[in-house]
């Protein structure tokens, strides 16, 4: 496929993607902005000019967390007059298509609007295939179905891209000897020495398609037309001259679970057999790895210590660090972040979000108004739902995978307020999203900087208890075994078994609000992903809670202590932690 090729089925991909609203889908914005082609556009200044105006405009889009996309709603995100040239030349023409000529037409303007205004040409596979689909979109624009109209505009898109898709450019060989890549169609009646054959895969070779969306096989039959079935024997014909013709050929393809060797290869192969003639197979597998260099410890400097010693943690950079000490070293001293995609369908961590969303919403209004009764609360949150929803769906229609999450949000915040009234009827709401900070002491001379953000502060039967929402199954609390932790072992070791240090945290942090020890504060973790909504508490009623809490302080400065004062930060013993690392590709792990 040409990029040219690549470029015009992201675009139909994008104007397929246009809803009634002439909304677009983000995703296919963005793939088609990011196009080499467009990206490189030389507008008012140069082709650099225009990739950053493109770079920007994505992360700013980014923070609006939406998936869809209006024009002219894009173009008050970033203001600026070549984003408007690259809609009204590229976007706005096709916003009207009134006949199979018209498409064609702009299509063609569209290419001429590239070969002069990008870096196009620069391409080395530039050449002549912007001029050959421009040739082939003329012969649609000067046939007898130049007039035809479709009702749906994706039909003008389905029958163009099947139509360039079809064609091809020959490489044509050169009469002297020696090594000569050239197109199957060009080695007609040539006969050589040794043939390889290259690609020699279903589906890429012969390349015809059974269904002809200008003319279908049936009535090409009727009139005496050749069908595939014809060029298949052509094809078929011309394979075996070259390769019976040859002294030596190799044929060469890929075997895998979802490719396999040609047809017409298969059927060769399967005569040379049956006449008891014998084939040398033979299979190579390379493996490659584009890692940079092997996984090794990193040296701590001391700059780097002195910057952690005035580093703000938190429970998650403590659990990131127990995790991977690699990860925490590229997230948290290099800063690399990773870049939020633009995706298809909503992740897990935007559910989540939605849904925090909603409670925190919910609960603030409660600070001020108190809890009616069940029918009453059932309405409001619904309502606060419903509100949060259309800012991250603004056009959804009841079907498809949109209409599933929308519903099984709805679903699970009805399931959330029937738990609620059951559990938490008498829970006295003391505060939601509230930030605390305050300094670990780590020794005498140094405290250490943390922050904790809770998601709802509850007083029940007069205990502080701080709450956190949870989309997952699995509650963050630390391990039961944790007394037994060895601390003569290394931290690698010992820091996967501790579990979650978030409650703790979070009791040492908001014990200074409530004038409190940290032990006299109670933890919560309210299970939102478990099929019966659940909450656990980090202390049991019969819990020796001081003791308890000393043995969590003390992991903490260990933790702590590795952080400041160990020489290097070393790989994990695994790689279970790696499958959805941000950073598998520059950090070396073989995995
Ligand atoms: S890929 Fe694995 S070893 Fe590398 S940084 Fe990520 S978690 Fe650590």
């Amino acid at each position: 496929m040409t990029p040219i090729y690549c470029l015009i089925s992201s675009l139909f991909a994008l104007l397929r993607s246009k809803d009634e609203e002439n909304n677009y889908n983000a995703k296919e914005y963005f793939d088609f902005l990011f196009h080499p082609y467009i990206k490189n556009l030389k507008l008012s200044d140069n082709a650099e000019e225009t990739r950053k105006l493109i770079q920007e405009l994505y992360r700013e889009f980014i923070l609006t967390k939406k998936r869809k996309i209006n024009l002219m709603e894009v173009e008050k995100i970033i203001i600026h007059n070549d984003l408007k040239e690259i809609h009204n030349k590229t976007l706005i023409p096709f916003k009207d298509i009134s006949a199979l000529k018209d498409i064609t037409n702009k299509i063609s303007s569209f290419i001429e609007y590239i070969k002069t205004n990008s870096t196009a040409y620069m391409h080395p596979y530039w050449n002549f295939f912007p001029d050959i689909i421009i040739e082939k979109l003329s012969e649609i624009a000067n046939s007898e179905l130049k007039n035809i109209r479709f009702k749906n505009t994706n039909d003008y898109f389905d029958l163009i891209e099947n139509y360039i898709s079809s064609s091809t450019y020959p490489f044509t060989g050169s009469p002297v000897s020696g090594l000569q890549a050239i197109g199957f169609l060009e080695s007609r009646n040539l006969k050589f020495e040794k043939v390889f054959f290259l690609d020699c895969n279903d589906a890429v070779f012969p390349n015809i398609f059974k269904e002809d969306p200008i003319l279908p096989h049936i009535v090409r039959g009727k009139i005496g037309l050749p069908d595939y079935k014809d060029r298949l024997n052509l094809y078929s014909f011309y394979f075996e001259n070259l390769i019976y013709g040859a002294k030596k050929a190799f044929i060469f393809y890929i075997d895998t679970k979802g490719t396999g060797i040609s047809p017409l290869a298969n059927k060769l192969k399967w005569s040379i057999e049956k006449s008891g003639e014998k084939l040398k197979e033979s299979f190579s597998f390379s493996s490659m790895n584009f890692s940079t260099k092997p996984l090794e410890p990193i040296e701590k400097t001391n700059e780097i210590k002195l910057f952690l010693q005035n580093f703000e943690f938190s429970h998650t950079i403590i659990s990131e660090y127990l995790s991977c000490q690699i990860r925490f070293y590229y997230s948290n001293i290099l800063k690399i972040k990773e870049i939020n995609n633009i995706d298809d369908e909503m992740d897990k961590r935007q559910i989540g979000e939605i849904v925090h969303k909603i409670l925190e919403l919910y609960f603030k209004e409660k600070l001020k108004t108190g809890f009616s009764n069940y029918d009453l609360e059932k309405t409001n949150i619904l309502r606060i739902a419903k509100e949060i929803l259309s800012e991250y769906f603004p056009s959804y229609n009841k079907e498809g995978d949109e209409y599933l999450i929308y519903a099984q949000i709805l679903r699970r915040i009805e399931d959330f307020i029937s738990f609620h009234f059951s559990q938490d009827k008498d829970v006295e709401i003391l505060d939601c999203e509230t930030k605390e900070n305050f300094l670990f002491p780590y020794s005498q001379n140094l405290k250490i900087k943390f922050t904790s953000r809770a998601d709802r502060i509850d007083r029940i039967k007069g205990e502080i208890v701080i709450c956190d929402y949870k989309t997952s199954s699995k509650p963050a609390m630390p391990n039961k075994n944790i007394e037994k932790i060895d601390f003569n072992e290394d931290i690698i070791k010992w820091g996967k078994t501790i579990g979650s240090l978030q409650l703790p945290i979070y009791s040492i942090a908001f014990s200074n609000r409530f004038n409190k020890k940290s032990y006299e504060i109670n933890g919560s973790i309210i299970l939102l992903g478990k099929k019966n909504i659940e909450k656990t508490m980090l202390f049991k009623d019969n819990d020796e809670r001081k003791e308890k809490m000393d043995l969590y302080q003390k992991i903490l400065s260990k933790i702590l202590e590795d952080i400041l004062n160990s020489p290097k930060f070393k790989p994990p013993e695994d790689d279970s932690q790696c499958q959805n690392c941000p950073y598998i590709t520059i950090c070396g792990k073989n995995v």
